[in-house]
């Protein structure tokens, strides 16, 4: 039952399905006509249509708007020197320059996969950047050149710490891809119970949330999305208190904050700004592990693929139908999606079509 679900891709009435390649060019057509270079929204492309291939609405092309609303505002530089402040054999510290966090982040894993063929570990550190969409299209940069990728960024402030109703935290995430046999293992995921898109997606289907996402602005555990954007807060990973672990959550984003934040140089997440202001100052961290370094590749990819056999073979509760590992169920959407299409969510298309009028392009084809 639940592979059938992945194979036919299931949508309701309020989708529609477009192709990768049309959605894809879409993108590259709206950023282009603003002014970014081919090769840097093709960049920007490639990162949104992965999240909404792997079934990440809440960092799919639903995102485009801010970064339009980002260029046109100026928060975006879109020529920017994006430059090696000061490195090492195996770590440099770069600044973005406000560019676009996908093409700062492309780069700057680029830079952490050289280093790391040369010195076995490559690490990145980068401050004055924006917004990079997923963690995991860095980490998997890596993984497809057969090494270990981590990346992180933090984020503007939506997450309240344990004991806090304050927005104080970013969403952080975090992500990790290792090769295997088959494909790449690949945890991707906020510091926080949900990221903000999460919400976003409620509230454009008008739906209450899950109790235990988030606070309204005196505290209170609510499922009205509109407490949240009122000055409320999403909690963090584990949720609220310490009985279900919240305040490690609550660590997991400030070890984001340290790493990508203050060892960069640049800032921690209370102090980060949107992507549409001047100076928001999102600051990443990639690592890049050169797996022979270590050990034989051989030996890795195959130690991988036996541990997750014997995860998934392992035994399994009543209520569940199987046991999943960290990005199998992306890899299976993106697999059906290439072929039937991206469910785009109508409210999602009204958006992308004033995109384009106002941009005097083509909408996109449904
Ligand atoms: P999810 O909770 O959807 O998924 C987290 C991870 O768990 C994924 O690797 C997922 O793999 C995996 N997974 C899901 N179900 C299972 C299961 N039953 N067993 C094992 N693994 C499972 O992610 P989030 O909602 O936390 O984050 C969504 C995205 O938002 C991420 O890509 C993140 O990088 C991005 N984000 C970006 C921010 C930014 O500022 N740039 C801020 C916050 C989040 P799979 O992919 O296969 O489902």
């Amino acid at each position: 039952m639940v592979m059938e679900m992945f194979e036919k891709g299931y949508i309701d009435g309020n989708y529609v399905r477009v192709s990768r390649d049309e959605l894809f060019s879409f993108v590259v057509k709206v950023l282009t006509k603003l002014g970014v270079s081919k090769e840097d929204a093709e960049i920007v492309a490639d990162n949104l249509i992965m999240a909404d291939l792997r079934g990440i609405e809440s960092h799919g092309v639903q995102r485009l708007k801010r970064y339009v609303d980002g260029i046109l505002s100026g928060g975006i530089n879109l020529k920017p020197n994006i430059r090696i402040v000061r490195e090492g054999p195996s770590y440099a510290l770069v600044d973005g320059d406000e560019g676009l966090g996908q093409v700062v982040g492309y780069k700057a894993m680029k830079l952490a996969i050289e280093k790391a063929k040369r010195s076995g570990i490559g690490v990145v550190v980068v401050r004055n950047s924006n917004h990079y969409g997923i963690a995991g299209y860095y980490a998997l940069m890596a993984a497809k050149e057969k090494m270990v990728g981590i990346s992180m960024t933090n984020s503007r402030p939506l997450v309240a710490p344990t004991g806090g109703v304050e927005r104080f935290l970013g969403t952080n995430p975090i992500s990790i891809a290792a090769p295997t046999k088959g494909k790449p293992f690949l945890l991707d995921m906020a510091t926080s119970v949900v990221p903000i898109g999460k919400l976003e997606v409620y509230r454009r289907k008008g739906k209450p949330i899950p109790e235990g996402w988030a606070i309204d602005k005196e505290g209170n555990v609510t499922i009205e999305v509109e407490d949240v954007f009122n000055g409320g807060a999403l909690l963090p990973l584990g949720g609220f208190g310490e009985l279900f672990g919240g305040h490690k959550g609550y660590g997991l984003s400030v070890m984001v904050d340290i790493l990508a934040g203050i060892l960069s140089g640049g800032t921690w997440s209370k102090h980060v700004k949107n992507t549409s202001d001047k100076g928001s100052n999102v600051c990443h961290f990639f690592m890049a592990i050169n797996i022979e370094a270590f050990v034989p590749l051989e030996e890795f990819e195959e130690k991988m693929s036996r541990m997750i056999e014997e995860l998934k073979s392992s035994r399994k509760h009543r209520d569940f139908e199987r046991i999943w590992i960290h990005g199998e169920k992306g890899f299976l959407t993106e697999e059906t999606r290439l072929k039937i299409g991206i469910p785009i969510y109508k409210k999602v298309l009204e958006e992308l079509n004033e995109i384009a009028d106002s941009l005097k392009i083509e909408r996109l084809k449904v």
